[in-house]
């Protein structure tokens, strides 16, 4: 399966081929449909048929292969045959607002020290966990820091290196809890210019100005070594 999302996260609809349906999934020939994994959402949207109809697509999942993605289809609607050929389109307000979220997450990871060890990306909050024992931190000088670097409208660009570089770098390696998917030959990096790189095959906006301005909810202490910082947009 062709995933377009990975070089283009901008391309909010294909056109596609149905591979397979049933009631584990519709698989695409090709897809802009971004599947749940690295704490980011799975798209939803709509595949169009060519007769005029369509068929709702509530969630996209990993299938088995890492290539594999599962449209999931809302309960109950009748399955197109394979050979169809869809309009596969994403609710692109949804992916803009995630894309924003996702690189504002990055940004995040770079004013703070300390492993990051969990983390989940909203339509309208997020949050990052930190291993952080006994560091105390300032919100206010967060916040500030964290929109200075989103006005600085860093370009924001995917990059790919081999398993090779990946091992002998493992600095890059922020996060505890995913690991980036070794064994492949070679691993997406996610680069923001002078601020962050790391591993993630996540859809991002291509500059920091266009996350717009953020806003650090509460700091919570979960457990004695993790803190959980919230960010919602400011607007
Ligand atoms: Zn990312």
């Amino acid at each position: 399966m062709e995933l377009i999302f990975r070089d283009d996260a901008y391309q909010r609809s294909c056109e596609a081929v149905i591979v397979s349906a049933d009631e584990t999934g519709i698989r695409l020939d090709r897809t802009v449909f971004y599947p749940l994994g690295g704490g980011q959402p799975g798209d939803s949207g709509v595949l169009r048929l060519a007769d005029g109809g369509s068929l709702r697509i509530v969630d996209a999942r990993k299938g088995e292969s890492l290539d594999d993605v599962l449209h999931i289809p809302e309960e109950g609607a009748a399955l197109p045959a394979p050979g169809t050929a869809v309009t596969a389109e994403i609710d692109w307000e949804r992916r803009h607002r995630l894309m924003r979220m996702h690189t504002c997450m990055h940004v995040l990871c770079s004013l703070i020290e300390g492993d990051v060890t969990g983390g989940q990306v909203g339509e309208t909050k997020s949050r990052l966990d930190f291993n952080l024992p006994d560091t105390q931190l300032d919100k206010e000088a967060l916040t500030a820091a964290l929109n200075r670097i989103i006005e600085e409208d860093h370009p924001v660009q995917p990059r790919w290196i081999t398993d090779e570089e990946l091992a002998a770098s493992p600095q890059l390696v922020r996060t505890m809890s995913v690991k980036p998917p070794m064994g492949h030959g070679k691993v997406r990096l996610l680069e923001i210019e002078g601020i962050d790189l790391q591993p993630c095959g996540g859809t991002h906006v291509s500059r920091t100005g266009e996350i717009g301005p953020v806003a650090i909810g509460k700091i919570e202490n979960k457990g004695r070594q993790n803190r959980r910082v919230n960010i919602l947009f400011a607007e």
